[in-house]
């Protein structure tokens, strides 16, 4: 097992575990006892790859991008997670979690959102499969994704407003988690990033693994070579990206690039970049780094992309950053917008903005020679085109 991955008692490193109240214990263990052998099953295989195949549209292509790698002088490939249906790689984990779901005899789905994106992407397999889901989301949030909660309703999803707190995504994850205490029998919970007690970070990471199994294949058929010398990708809690390094852990010789959010600056008060700020603490039922006051309070993040408005990082983040397995690094809003334009211009492509960020840090790679490049374009950028607009003034 390689030393990046989970261990038996559910951490990577110092971090990871499952801290939950002792009402979400059963739940939880449930999961645990459960995930590897229904993952294992044929039954479960055969029935994720055909949807990935047939409803998602996978596999994705690799594209290498000609104008922008002449730009940068090095060898681009963009994984383009933007084509998949929904328009990222969030449905990937809700697939393969509503099918877990089915196996473990759930009746009823229910998930928190920020943005919208992890709620349309649970509300669309609950339609798929005629499972009745329940989306938790911040009442401002609400007001703010109108689009997104329409395509949830839509779908047929129930969408309840949390009303505590900042009214947003932690208090939307904290109805959430009430919910699951409550129906602790029929009720799974779909968590939308690698984060969360554990088996929920092994869980996604292994849904999402998909992005470097297809990615090493299509490489090797493209330069001869199944590995990159970089990969990258953005991260909010890290699920595109930890599906992106997967299979690259143990190659020693790829460098693995994580780009978080540092919003208006890393020290501008108004930031999402985690390793940078973040110290060791309990944020969602996993041990992590997360952004927190001396007395423990979180930190509200900001970032102009709503996909990396996260407070924390995944436990595997943690630990990659920690063993310096990974490069965390950050771009600010207005070098996100700005790559996000350039990609447009170059290769008629519309990024998401928090895709946008891991192209964002092509301007500031110290790279030797002309090395080959794999960047995880994590999602298209119709939802963010109020915000292009507003920001370029079209
Ligand atoms: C949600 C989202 C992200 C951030 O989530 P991760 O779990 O860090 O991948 C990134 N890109 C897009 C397009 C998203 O929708």
């Amino acid at each position: 097992m390689s030393k990046y991955q989970v261990n038996q008692k559910g951490y990577y490193g110092n971090f990871g575990g499952a801290y939950v109240p002792e009402m979400l214990y059963p739940n939880v263990k449930e999961l645990q006892d459960q995930y590897l052998t229904i993952l294992d099953s044929e039954a479960f295989r055969s029935e994720f790859a055909k949807l990935l195949t047939d409803y998602v549209g996978r596999p994705s292509p690799l594209y290498h991008a000609n104008r922008l790698s002449e730009k940068y002088e090095a060898n681009i490939f963009l994984k383009r997670e933007d084509l998949n249906h929904t328009g990222a790689h969030k449905i990937n984990n809700t697939i393969g979690q509503i099918l877990l779901a089915e196996k473990l005899g759930k009746k009823r789905i229910i998930a928190e959102t920020g943005a919208g994106q992890h709620g349309v992407a649970t509300a669309t397999v609950c339609a798929l499969k005629g499972l009745e889901c329940v989306i938790y989301m911040g009442e401002i949030d609400i007001k703010r994704q109108a689009p997104n909660v329409a395509r949830m309703k839509m779908m047929g999803a129930k969408v309840i407003a949390a009303t505590s707190g900042s009214k947003t995504l932690k208090d939307a994850t904290n109805e959430a988690l009430r919910d699951w205490i409550n129906n602790p029998v029929d009720t799974h919970y779909i968590i939308g990033s690698v984060v969360g007690p554990h088996p929920y970070p092994d869980l996604v990471a292994r849904f999402q693994s998909v992005i470097s199994a297809e990615t090493k294949k299509q490489l090797q058929e493209k330069t001869g070579k199944s590995t990159p010398d970089i990969a990258m990708a953005c991260v909010g809690g890290g699920s595109n990206a930890a599906g992106m390094f997967y299979h690259f852990l143990d190659e020693e010789d790829v460098r693995l690039i994580a780009v978080e959010a540092a919003g208006k600056g890393v020290h501008s008060g108004e930031t999402a970049a985690t390793t940078q700020l973040g110290r060791e603490g309990v944020l969602h039922g996993s041990r992590s780094l997360l952004m927190q006051t001396d007395d423990g309070q979180v930190i509200e993040p900001y970032s102009i992309s709503a996909g990396l408005d996260y407070p924390g990082i995944g436990p595997q983040h943690a630990w990659l950053f920690q063993s310096k397995r990974g490069e965390y690094v950050s771009v600010t809003d207005d070098e996100a917008m700005k790559a996000g334009l350039l990609l447009t211009k170059l290769e008629g492509i519309i990024p998401a903005i928090e895709s946008a960020h891991a192209l964002a840090y092509l301007e500031k790679l110290q790279m030797d020679g002309h090395p080959t490049i794999v960047i995880c374009l994590s999602g298209r950028g119709d939802k963010d085109l109020d915000n292009y607009m507003n920001y370029f003034r079209f």
